[in-house]
């Protein structure tokens, strides 16, 4: 089928929560994707940081195959054979003590406030329905109705209420505003290391070493959500090894399955997944074989291939040329590892849609966030040539 008829026949019978670039996608490999009429373009977005490990990944898709034939549901009321290897495995690679698998992100970040709150009643003896849990402004932790209800994006909540109640809302990257916000009742910091869909904001050097100071201090669970930042994109396994820091409890998805599969974890560094009790929580296909098999094999590419050095050194890189880009629209070039924002000035005409639209046609594909950002996040295992070929595109669409 045609582009034009396969977006006609999606405005017709699909929900328009979304408003995508009209390029109509068949095929990945890598940093490419080609559309159904055979164009080839250079994926700057990754699905979000989804597929850092590069679409279809040879190894991934093979383990996918391989337990699809095998086994690939059996509930948790049974234990299947993969399910104890990703636990070892992924709690090696992050340091952590224990693990709880889950589907979406946003399935994590609710799994992580019920836990939260159960610490606070059953551990730092807060008064029962009285916990209160800190994030902090622009922050973006999905789509559910708690996670919206302490969105501070109007669009996501308007209409939508009433939300749950019990959180607090302070600015991003002010350790002074945590230490004033926490109360006897507070129970949580809930923070992303880099706000992602904010559009790439880095916080201050030192911010994730004074959170985790005050949290510590105040007997507060410090929660990271890393569902964008984790698994190498920032040039780190876990971006908070840039503080050297280690959260309490730590939220990853995304890259998790290298795209192949919704895949989602809590990870704990403190005593808090060991209060869950039978029946507390679950989810049906939440550490099921497939997405324990798929997830192995997306951290093992991740590490034998040394996609996260790759993308420290790259990410550098691309920085560095991007700032390159003499233009009076640019206010500022921002990034860590291939986390990486445009930011335009207020009111430059067409802003960052027109240029990703410029981009779309030359056969770079990357999507602005709110009015002025363009984010550039390719898969992790971009090079240097592939990096130089991109630019030369950058600056026509600049120019
Ligand atoms: C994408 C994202 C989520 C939500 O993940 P879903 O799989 O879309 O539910 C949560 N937190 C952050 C930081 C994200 O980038």
């Amino acid at each position: 089928m045609k582009a034009k008829e396969l977006i006609d026949l999606e405005d017709k019978f699909g929900a328009k929560n979304y408003k995508p670039l009209d390029v109509v996608l068949s095929k990945g490999e890598g940093i490419w994707v080609w559309d159904v009429e055979g164009n080839k373009y250079m994926d700057c977005l990754s699905a979000y940081s989804a597929v850092n490990q590069g679409h279809c990944h040879p190894k991934i898709r093979q383990a996918l195959v391989d337990q699809a034939e095998k086994l690939t549901l059996t509930s948790r009321a049974f234990r299947n054979d993969q399910l104890a290897l990703l636990y070892e495995e992924l709690c090696e690679l992050t340091d952590s003590h224990k693990m709880l698998p889950m589907n979406s992100g946003a399935e994590a970040v609710e799994t992580v406030i019920k836990c939260a709150r159960k610490w606070g009643y059953e551990s730092k003896g807060v008064l029962e329905g009285q916990a209160e849990i800190i994030v902090c402004k622009d922050n973006f932790h999905g789509r559910t109705l708690s996670i919206i209800g302490f969105s501070t994006d109007e669009n996501a909540r308007q209409n939508f209420g009433p939300f749950t109640p019990g959180f607090k809302t302070i600015p991003f990257g002010d350790a002074r505003a945590l230490e004033d916000a926490i109360t006897p009742n507070t129970v949580a910091f809930m923070v992303e290391p880099v706000q992602g869909e904010a559009g790439v904001i880095i916080p201050p050097e030192g911010y994730l070493r004074d959170v985790r100071r005050i949290c510590t201090e105040k007997n507060v669970l410090m929660i990271l959500d890393e569902i964008q930042t984790g698994l190498g994109r920032t040039g780190k396994m876990l971006a908070e090894e840039h503080d050297g820091v280690q959260a309490d409890l730590t939220l990853i998805g995304k890259a998790l399955s290298g795209g192949f599969y919704p895949v989602s974890a809590v990870l704990s560094n403190d005593e808090v997944l060991g209060l869950l009790q039978p029946g507390q929580h679950g989810s049906t296909f939440g550490g099921n074989p497939l997405a324990c098999a798929v997830a192995r094999a997306a951290l093992k590419v991740l590490v034998d291939e040394k996609m996260i050095e790759n993308a420290e050194e790259m990410g550098a890189y691309f920085l560095d040329q991007l700032r390159t880009i003499e233009n009076d629209a640019i206010k500022e070039v921002r990034g860590i590892g291939l986390m990486i924002a445009i930011e335009l000035k207020e009111g430059a005409p067409g802003g960052a849609r027109a240029i990703c639209e410029a981009l779309m046609e030359m056969g770079i594909l990357c999507k602005e966030t709110h009015t002025y950002t363009i984010r550039f996040a390719p898969p992790l295992v971009i090079t240097r040539a592939d990096i130089d070929w991109a630019m030369e595109k950058i600056r026509k669409a600049f120019a």
